[in-house]
Formats: C-alpha cells, sequence, structure tokens
C-alpha cells in the first residue's frame, strides 16, 4: 500500500522549474513518484533539469515557457495537461525580484513583478482547476509567498511585498470557492534561501545580519522546502487548504 504522502500516478506542473527552489520541488515531487512537468523560461537549464531527474529514475519532461506574457500560463497548462494527461499538482514557483526604493520605484517594473507572481498565479491556477473540475479530478495547487506575504516588511520589495501579499487573498478565496471540486490551495513562505534570487543580498554584508537573525542559525537549502512540498501535494494535508506553511528556521517568530 503506498503511504499517505505518495504521488505515485500523480502528474504536477512546477513554474520556475530550473533552477532554485522550484527545481528542488520538481525533484521532492518527482522521488515520491509524480510524474513532473518543469518550466521556466530557458530551455538550457530545463533540458539539465529533466536529464538530471530521468538519471536519478524521476519521470519530468520540460516546458520552456516565458510567463511574463499575458495567457502564457493558459497554454502552459494545456500543453501540460496534453503532455502528462492532466495535471494534479501545480507549483507556481516562478518569479524574479528586482530591489529598488519606494521612492524611485520604476512602475514597468512594479507591472513586471505583479504580473508574473501574482496575476500569473491566478492564470495557472484557474487554468489548472477548470481542467481538473472538467476531468472530475481533485487536486492542489501551491502558491509560494514570502516572509514578505504577511510578516516582514523588507526594504526595496514594494513590489514583490504586494505580489506576495495578494497571494494570500488569492489564495483564500480560491481555497473556499474550489474546496467543492476537492481542489485544495496552500501557500509555502519561505525565509532566506541563497539562490539567483537572492544574490544581490549574498554578496553584502546583510548576509551576516540575516544569518544572525535566524534561531536555527543557517539559511535554507533546497532540500527544506521538500517535506512541505511533498506533504502539501499530497494526501497526507487532504484536509488542509487555505493555509500558509512558513519554512524559515524560526526567522520570523524570533
Ligand atoms: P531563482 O531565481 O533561483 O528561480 C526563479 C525561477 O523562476 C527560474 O526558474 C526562472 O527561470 C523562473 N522565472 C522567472 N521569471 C520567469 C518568467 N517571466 N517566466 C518563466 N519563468 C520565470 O529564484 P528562487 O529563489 O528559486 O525563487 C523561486 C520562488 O521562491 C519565487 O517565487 C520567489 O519569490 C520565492 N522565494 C524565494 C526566496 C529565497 O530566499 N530564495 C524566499 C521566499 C520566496
Amino acid at each position: 500500500m503506498n503511504s499517505v504522502a505518495s504521488l505515485t500516478g500523480r502528474r504536477a506542473l512546477v513554474t520556475g522549474g530550473s533552477r532554485g527552489l522550484g527545481a528542488g520541488i520538481a525533484r521532492a515531487l518527482g522521488r515520491e513518484g509524480a510524474h513532473v512537468a518543469v518550466s521556466a523560461r530557458s530551455s538550457d537549464d530545463l533540458a539539465a533539469v529533466v536529464a538530471e531527474e530521468e538519471r536519478l529514475g524521476h519521470r519530468a519532461l520540460a516546458l520552456p515557457t516565458d510567463l511574463a506574457e499575458q495567457g502564457a500560463g493558459i497554454e502552459l497548462v494545456a500543453d501540460a495537461s496534453q503532455a502528462l494527461g492532466g495535471v494534479d499538482i501545480l507549483v507556481h514557483a516562478a518569479g524574479h525580484l528586482v530591489r529598488q526604493p519606494a521612492l524611485e520605484y520604476d512602475m514597468e517594473q512594479w507591472d513586471a513583478i505583479i504580473g508574473v507572481h501574482l496575476r500569473m498565479a491566478f492564470e495557472l491556477s484557474q487554468a489548472v482547476a477548470r481542467d481538473l473540475v472538467a476531468r472530475d479530478q481533485s487536486g492542489s495547487i501551491i502558491l509560494i509567498g514570502s516572509l514578505t506575504s504577511a510578516r516582514a516588511g523588507v526594504p526595496g520589495t514594494v513590489a514583490y511585498a504586494a505580489a506576495k501579499s495578494g497571494l494570500l487573498g488569492l489564495m483564500r478565496a480560491l481555497a473556499v470557492e474550489l474546496a467543492p471540486y476537492g481542489i485544495r490551495v496552500n501557500t509555502i513562505a519561505p525565509g532566506f534561501f541563497p539562490t539567483a534570487l537572492t544574490q544581490d543580498v549574498q554578496d553584502t554584508p546583510e548576509r551576516q545580519t540575516i544569518h544572525a537573525r535566524i534561531p536555527m542559525g543557517r539559511t535554507g537549502t533546497t532540500q527544506d522546502l521538500d517535506g512541505t512540498a511533498v506533504f502539501l501535494a499530497s494526501d497526507a494535508s487532504a484536509y488542509i487548504t487555505g493555509e500558509m506553511i512558513t519554512v524559515d528556521g524560526g526567522w520570523s517568530v524570533a
């Protein structure tokens, strides 16, 4: 008998899957038996991720897509559904962060960040939910928040923080509307993880300040999200929806 966290037979779409947290989550889902479509902008990086997943015996395929374009999420979900035979699990980890002082914040940058983190979260969720409802299947949608979603004000991140906070409202509204269809919607809020997205901070003395504020005494590794991602994707969390789980080594409660 499969464990309650088994993802055998499930089909997952992970955006931002070419590197960083998305690639780590894709691997964790694959390890539990999910067939995973990874998406991001760079087809070369995605090909390397898929090759590594296949080397590990996981089932994976690459769907390069630029999610800056409106409508790209609808096409991506259609492609993933066709390639996998449906999408049961969505993880939206694609996104970028540009730090600018609020007084000088560029509005094009604002639109770009809100677009990929928030608008696209809804576009993808709606498309996956429509696909699930049409197939009369249950599913799990996982959004990637941040400490800026609810816990921290971080200088230079007005658009990012607005998008990440908006995800929680989106999550709650979707959770109650989609619950009758057996579709759950939850959020993972990571603390500080050294990835390309946080490279600018890693290169500054602020990194030491962050280290000092994390009770567990270290920043996150991509494996630190494995358990939470598998939990939320699987039947292990079958009665949980509309919830945010913070994974930050205790930073936000210190
Ligand atoms: P990363 O830069 O390593 O990876 C970002 C991924 O998103 C890449 O695969 C990239 O190709 C993809 N992406 C970016 N813009 C895209 C676009 N327009 N179209 C398609 N794909 C696009 O960053 P990461 O740290 O792995 O971040 C992943 C998620 O985790 C993001 O939502 C980020 O906000 C969130 N997050 C990260 C941290 C952290 O400390 N690293 C903390 C909290 C939340």
